[in-house]
């Protein structure tokens, strides 16, 4: 005869190092406020064309951005930390992308999504701003034109890698200042 078991077994499928015993886990704080961090990213989506599309796709059920805890998408950049650029970036449309990233508050983090916005793509031409590093610093490159959901998915893996990893003082460094001061951003 079987038996059915009441006791409820928990196992993270991830937790940071620490040191655990009976009834307790300690960690370090940065490791914490990474966690926070990393599994509750609010993407601001900068799409101006057909990767936004794609994205579109990566939010919907099948692929389900929200298992990764970025289902709230904010249309205002100050309650974002992860702009998303999708799509073919002109020149005129530069300085609009800048302000939106001056907007958001730190700690945040941009990813680039696709040929268009990573390089220009197919769009060598005099209106087409050849890569959006060229104005803001960017976190993450996702290839491909347009880049599949699965890798829009593991763009935001890398991300969340970068979140949960990076010490809470460095976005007061020289090191991050100087970075900034390239971009004549204060
Ligand atoms: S990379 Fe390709 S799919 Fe994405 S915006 Fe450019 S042309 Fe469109």
């Amino acid at each position: 005869m079987s038996t059915i078991s009441t006791a409820i077994d928990i196992h993270p499928s991830y937790q940071p190092d620490g040191i655990e015993g009976q009834g307790f886990f300690a960690t370090s704080l940065d490791k914490v406020v990474g966690l926070a961090r990393a599994n509750s990213l609010w993407p601001l989506p900068f799409a101006t064309s057909c990767c936004g599309i794609e994205f579109m796709a990566t939010m919907a059920s099948h692929y389900d951005l929200a298992r990764f805890g970025s289902e709230r998408l904010s249309f205002s950049p100050r309650q974002a930390d992860l702009l998303m650029v999708m799509g073919t970036i002109s020149k005129k449309m530069g300085p609009v992308l800048r302000q939106v990233y001056e907007q958001m508050a730190e700690p945040k983090w941009v990813l680039s999504m696709g040929a268009c916005a990573s390089s220009g793509g197919i769009f060598d031409t005099y209106s087409v701003l050849q890569g959006i590093d060229r104005i803001i610093p960017v976190d993450v490159y996702i290839p491909g034109c347009p880049p599949r959901p699965e890798q829009v998915l593991d763009g935001i893996l890398k991300i969340q890698h970068l979140a949960e990893t990076e010490q809470r003082r460095r976005r007061d460094s020289p090191e991050y200042k100087a970075m900034l001061a390239q971009y004549g951003i204060e």
